[in-house]
């Protein structure tokens, strides 16, 4: 008997009709003699609706009680299902991300999950019970509730199935796979086959909705084989895995790009050791991470120090940044949140001459301007205008024919 944990996400179980056509998914798997543990999303925008009904009664809402709140949706969906099961004549109990043994840190809304303890799930299955966890959630050492950040139920489905020691762990969405770009800018947008963890995890990384990043890094240090499917057709869906043969293609193989993006410079900083541990330590400490760093060559000592955060970190940033700017003499402390970014990923790229290029002219025929400019092996990310991302992911789509995969 081979052991599946499946993954709903939250448009996937929108309403009752979507949580019984999943519950007759969830019968079908069980019925192929497999045991199945399923981790569900909180149902449709429910997340959030409950952020937004937080931010009306408070200016700034307490993280501890903000992420019990949000922790619900998951656990509505979860229950929802269970009396779906039974209703179909299969045995099924819902248990919270706590009841699961999701054993987190306690560092509310983005969460890290510590360890898994997973003896009351396995008790549930070996008595022949379908097992759905809340997904998105844990608990602290002090019992306190805590979740692992947006989309992070894709996170809990990898993690149980590491810990469970599952075949697969199967992740169903509103598209039918991973797509080479995000289908809902680019139509014509084709599913891929398989994709190894590194591809996933920089597509992930920078801006693919479709796969929570951390999930995919579970992935990959567990060795577990993902599936990416459509929760509404049969369609065979994207595998991610560690046994694709990356070096046998040169070429750009997909698009990611992402709105969350907030841009700060520090002006007129002293080019002397320490000052950037000055800044990026506080940051660090306070959370917030920080992604593309740039030091623009000094003019006599003085430098200016560039970077971005995401944008819902912004404001929390910038409160971290400006004492420190003050304090070691910078002229100025600047933030910007209308940037977005785009990236092409592909094997290969470090030791093939023209990508950058032609991605660059691309991007200027359109005059689309780039701020920043970010590599990895195998990715390209420009940063630029926030309201000329949906373009510059078309145009870069039809340069580097990527429709011909
Ligand atoms: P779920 O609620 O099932 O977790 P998400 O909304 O988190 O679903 O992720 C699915 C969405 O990710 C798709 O509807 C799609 O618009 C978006 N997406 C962005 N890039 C990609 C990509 N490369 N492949 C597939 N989907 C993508
Ligand atoms: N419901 C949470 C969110 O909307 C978690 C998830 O769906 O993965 O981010
Ligand atoms: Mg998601």
């Amino acid at each position: 008997m081979s052991l599946i944990v499946q993954k709903y996400g939250g448009t996937s179980v929108a309403d009752a009709g979507c949580i019984k056509n999943v519950a007759r998914r969830i019968a079908r798997t069980k019925d192929e003699g497999n045991q199945v543990v399923v981790v569900a999303s909180a149902m449709g925008d429910t997340t959030d609706e409950l952020i937004a009904l937080a931010d009306q009664l408070s200016e700034k809402p307490d993280n501890r009680e903000l992420d019990v709140l949000l922790s619900t949706g998951e656990v509505v969906t979860s229950t929802l299902l269970a009396m779906a099961l039974h209703s179909m004549g299969y045995p099924a109990i819902s248990l919270s991300g706590a009841q699961a043994g999701i054993r987190t840190d306690s560092t509310y809304s983005r969460a890290r999950i510590l360890k898994i303890e997973p003896k009351r799930v396995v008790r549930e299955l070996e008595k022949g019970n379908i097992v759905i966890v809340a997904g998105f959630q844990g608990i602290t050492e002090d019992m306190d509730v805590t979740t692992l950040g947006r989309g992070g139920s894709d996170t809990t489905a990898v993690a149980l199935a590491a810990s469970l020691g599952a075949k697969e762990c199967q992740i169903y969405t509103d598209v039918e796979g991973v797509y080479n770009v995000d289908p809902r800018l680019v139509p014509e947008a084709k599913p891929l086959g398989e994709i190894h963890y590194e591809e996933m995890l920089e597509l992930a990384t920078y801006g693919a909705k479709v796969m929570h990043p951390r999930a995919v890094e579970l992935g990959e240090l567990f060795n577990i084989p993902i599936l990416v499917a459509s929760s509404f057709n049969e369609s065979p869906g994207t595998l991610i895995h560690g046994g694709v043969a990356m070096e046998v293609r040169n070429k750009v193989r997909s698009i990611a790009h992402n709105l969350d993006i907030g841009k700060i410079t520090v002006v007129g900083v002293p080019d002397r050791p320490g000052i950037a541990a000055s800044i990026f330590g506080p940051l660090a400490k306070a959370g917030i991470s920080v992604d593309t760093i740039v030091q623009n060559a000094s003019i006599q000592g003085i430098t200016d120090l560039t970077f971005t955060v995401f944008k819902s970190d912004l404001a929390r940033a910038m409160e971290v940044v400006k004492p420190i700017a003050a304090q070691i003499g910078s002229s100025k402390c600047a933030s910007d949140d209308t940037l977005g970014a785009v990236s092409i990923i592909g094997t290969g790229m470090q030791n093939t001459t023209g990508f950058a290029a032609r991605m660059f002219n691309t991007l200027s025929e359109k005059k689309i301007n780039i701020q920043l400019i970010t590599t990895s092996e195998i990715r390209i990310t420009c940063i630029i205008s926030a309201d000329q991302v949906k373009e510059a992911v078309r145009v870069l789509h039809h340069a580097f024919e990527i429709e011909e995969e």
